[in-house]
Parts: structure tokens; C-alpha cells; sequence
């Protein structure tokens, strides 16, 4: 089976487990990011944690600030060719991909 990512945009919001302990630390932005380098997409998409860690902000729905649509129907990212490392990584169809897909009903 194909898995659209423009038709889920599951791996872009925060997990159940995640949320339901507090954390809003989600999709980490690593020190050779290209992202680190634009002073504007940092600033308008991106939070440092007290120990100095930057992640990707997320809004009171847990979705990453750069996500826009409607979750499992359409979606899209605004940051898509500076999106930081980890979310290049996600590989749809893989382990992480259907589990990230379980989580948020779209199996
Ligand atoms: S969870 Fe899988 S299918 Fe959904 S956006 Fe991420 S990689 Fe794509
Ligand atoms: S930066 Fe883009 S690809 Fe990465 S989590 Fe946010 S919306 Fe998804």
C-alpha cells in the first residue's frame, strides 16, 4: 500500500504519549540544519527549550506550526525545502510512519 503524506501529516503533530505527559518538545531541529541559517524561519517556527534544545513549535492542537491543512485529508508544510533533519528521515510506509498513523487514526 502507498502512503500519500499529503494526505496525512500524521508525523507532524506532537504524539498522544507525548502530550499526555507534558511534553511539547517534539520534532528536534539539529545544529547542521539549514533551517538554523534563516533568522526568520527560526524565529517565527522554531523554540528553545530551558536546556537550550530548538524544536519545531507546535500550536495548542499539538501540530507543528509549519503544518497547514486538514489532518489526514490534505496537508502541506510552508517550510517543506528547509524542514528540519528529522523530518526528512520519517519515510512513509516504514515502522515509524504506520505507528505516527495509528496514533492519530488514519491506519
Ligand atoms: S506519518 Fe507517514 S504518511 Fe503520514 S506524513 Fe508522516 S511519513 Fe507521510
Ligand atoms: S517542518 Fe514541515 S515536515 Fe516537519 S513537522 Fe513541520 S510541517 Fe511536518
Amino acid at each position: 500500500m502507498d502512503y500519500d503524506c499529503q494526505r496525512c501529516g500524521a508525523c507532524c503533530t506532537n504524539t498522544t504519549a507525548n502530550a499526555s505527559e507534558g511534553y511539547r518538545d517534539y520534532v528536534a531541529v539539529e545544529l547542521g540544519d539549514g533551517i538554523r541559517k534563516r533568522k526568520d524561519l527560526m524565529k517565527r517556527f522554531v523554540i528553545f527549550n530551558e536546556a537550550g534544545e530548538a524544536h519545531l513549535k507546535l500550536d495548542a492542537d499539538g501540530r507543528c506550526a509549519a503544518l497547514r491543512g486538514a489532518l489526514g485529508r490534505n496537508v502541506w508544510c510552508v517550510i517543506y525545502s528547509d524542514r528540519p533533519s528529522p523530518c526528512r528521515r520519517v519515510q512513509a510506509g516504514s515502522k515509524l510512519c504506520l505507528t505516527y498513523r495509528r496514533d492519530k487514526g488514519l491506519e
